[in-house]
């Protein structure tokens, strides 16, 4: 099949995590012809391979949307980056390798808000399915599976220090975050094998790509999807100069992620009625709910400067530290090249009446003023907190009817008065472990917030002033059986014949901790439920 081949049984839009899951999923029968379209290109670029090259990720446009938030008005109307992969293996491509399911509970509340077949137990079927966990297998993890997940090669005395500070603050040491508990302190697993990145590019894409049945069509952006009455029959896309359709005669499947699954329903007419006609556009279907209830982590980064040239920043700026860095890297795959986003870090709950951890904190082990900047000249690292379920919500909404326009986005962080409690309960509760005494012998500085930042109010402003995203948008396009839900528990758009979403956008409520490990399962578990209901229906046609 080649790249002009206009009639596939599956259109998917969007190969980034979920949608790379699914172009394995959907074609290893060999009886469905698919069709993955992505904007971006190939993934040749050697940062993203090499984890540490995460940082050099941020800033370029060959690989990264470079979406900015609309002002936030509760951070002093400042406008916030946010990343998203632009590439196959989308933004499992350039993010930061930590590998966190979120907590039970998470998935257990998704079935209590009506989502039948989502909670813990219905979906570690779909975790332990895509895991290759290099400890091996157990009741919750899996091994064999596309997703290899390792840990980091070495420990390193700063995060040994946060840990163990952290278990004299009263936290308990924790080596499993996706174990029997999330609660405690101890290093991070990453997506990754004998380091390198494991992107779902690497890990789905590469093993199907050859297959005769899946064409990859990339650079070609999803201009609209095609709707006959309100039946979902194919997509529009652009490839250079040249626009295109391509005709699905199973289903279309959106996998563009939180900011672009939405804008491309607005964009063919499916979404807040009142929206698409101040545009001048024609409604399908007015469905307030798409591009609503953006949610998000909003972090906010502690910086210290450290005592010992022991950081990265010592690595980076002495010529001799980098080439023995690289050296080890080409050679053994070990050393400073092998971390992803942060090192260490730890899930604790800053009061006793919450039932699990309600924020996360990440430890990294150098330190730069904003994300992808360049690293201090002196020894410094940064722990930052985030909060795990903000009840906060934005929006996403197109400008215009543009495709090439990037939409408006506003996570309104901080605008719920929870949030601001829990985040400066955060930064309260790290500041007790990081003054510890087994931190404190690391800690020349606190640079940020500084000594002169006390009470509360100092704390809320620090945040305000400094907080930033930790990169986990959802829910633009969420799942549920109320009025303003987009999706139904099989992920079919409501009203809409045979189109489904199935990406991060459709989480009911984020979940507790970093969102690439359950966006994989969401697509795994959407791959089984597009492929029953083809079995069911009879409808796809079996043309191997
Ligand atoms: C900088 C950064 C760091 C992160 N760090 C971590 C981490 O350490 N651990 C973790 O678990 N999570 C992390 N995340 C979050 C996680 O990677 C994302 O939640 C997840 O990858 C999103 O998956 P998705 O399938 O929903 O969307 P994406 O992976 O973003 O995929 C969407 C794809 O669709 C394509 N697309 C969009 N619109 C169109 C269109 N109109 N036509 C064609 N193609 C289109 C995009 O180019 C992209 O390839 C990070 C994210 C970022 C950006």
């Amino acid at each position: 099949m080649n790249a002009d081949a206009d009639s596939f049984d599956y259109s998917v839009v969007g190969a980034g995590t979920a949608g790379c899951v699914l172009a394995n999923r959907l074609t290893a029968s060999g009886r469905h012809q698919v069709l993955l379209l992505e904007a971006g290109g190939h993934d040749r670029h050697v940062w993203i391979h090499i984890p540490l090259g995460y940082g050099k990720l941020f800033t370029n446009p060959k690989v990264n949307w470079l979406y900015t938030s609309e002002p936030e008005p509760d951070l002093n109307n400042r406008r916030i980056i946010q990343p998203r992969g632009k590439v196959l293996g989308g933004s499992s491509s350039i993010n930061g390798l930590l590998y966190i399911r979120g907590q039970p509970a998470d998935f257990d509340r998704w079935r209590q808000l009506g989502n039948s077949g989502w909670s813990f137990d219905d979906v570690l079927p779909y975790f332990r399915r895509a895991e290759d966990q290099a400890r091996g297998e157990g009741a919750l993890h899996g091994v064999g599976g596309p997703l290899a997940v390792s840990d980091v090669c070495e420990p390193h005395p700063l995060c040994e220090a946060f840990i163990e500070a952290a278990q004299q603050a009263g936290f308990p040491r924790n080596d499993d975050f996706n174990g029997p508990t999330q609660e405690g302190a101890g290093y991070f697993q990453l997506t990754a094998r004998r380091g390198r990145r494991w992107s779902t590019a690497v890990g789905y894409l590469r093993p199907a790509r050859r297959r005769p049945n899946l064409a990859i069509v990339s650079n070609a952006l999803a201009s609209r999807i095609l709707l006959s009455r309100r039946r979902a029959v194919g997509v529009e896309y652009r490839q250079s100069d040249t626009t295109r359709l391509a005709y699905a005669n199973g289903e279309v499947i959106l996998a563009g992620g939180t900011f672009n699954s939405p804008q491309l329903l607005q964009l063919s007419g499916v979404g807040p009625a009142s929206l698409l006609r101040s545009l001048g556009m024609d409604v399908v279907a007015d469905m307030p709910g798409v591009g609503a209830d953006l949610q998000d982590h909003l972090q906010v980064r502690m910086q210290y400067r450290c005592t010992e040239r022991i950081t990265m920043n010592d690595v980076i700026h002495s010529w001799r530290h980098r080439t023995g860095a690289g050296l080890r890297y080409v050679l053994f795959r070990k050393g400073p090249l092998t971390i992803g986003a942060g090192y260490a870090g730890g899930f604790f709950r800053t009061s006793p009446m919450v039932a699990t951890p309600d924020v996360q904190v990440h430890f990294i082990i150098f330190s730069a003023d904003t994300a992808g900047a360049a690293l201090h000249s002196f020894p410094g690292f940064i722990a930052s907190v985030c909060q795990l379920r903000p009840e906060s919500r934005g929006f996403v909404r197109i400008k215009s009817a543009d495709p090439s326009e990037p939409p408006a986005i506003q996570p309104r962080y901080l605008s719920s008065p929870t949030d601001r409690d829990t985040i400066v309960a955060g930064l309260k509760l790290l500041r007790r472990i990081m003054r510890q005494p087994a931190m404190r012998r690391y800690i020349a500085e606190e640079r940020a917030p500084d000594s002169g930042c006390t009470n509360d109010a100092d704390l809320l402003a620090f945040a305000r002033a400094a907080g930033t995203t930790v990169f986990h948008p959802t829910s633009t396009c969420r799942m549920g059986g109320d009025p303003t839900a987009v999706v139904d528990e099989r992920l079919r758009v409501h009203g809409i014949d045979r189109l489904r979403v199935i990406d991060g956008s459709i989480m009911p409520t984020v979940v507790s901790g970093n969102t690439n490990a359950a966006i994989v399962m969401i697509a795994e578990k959407g791959a089984d439920m597009v492929l029953q209901d083809a079995f069911v229906q009879g409808r796809v046609s079996i043309s191997a």
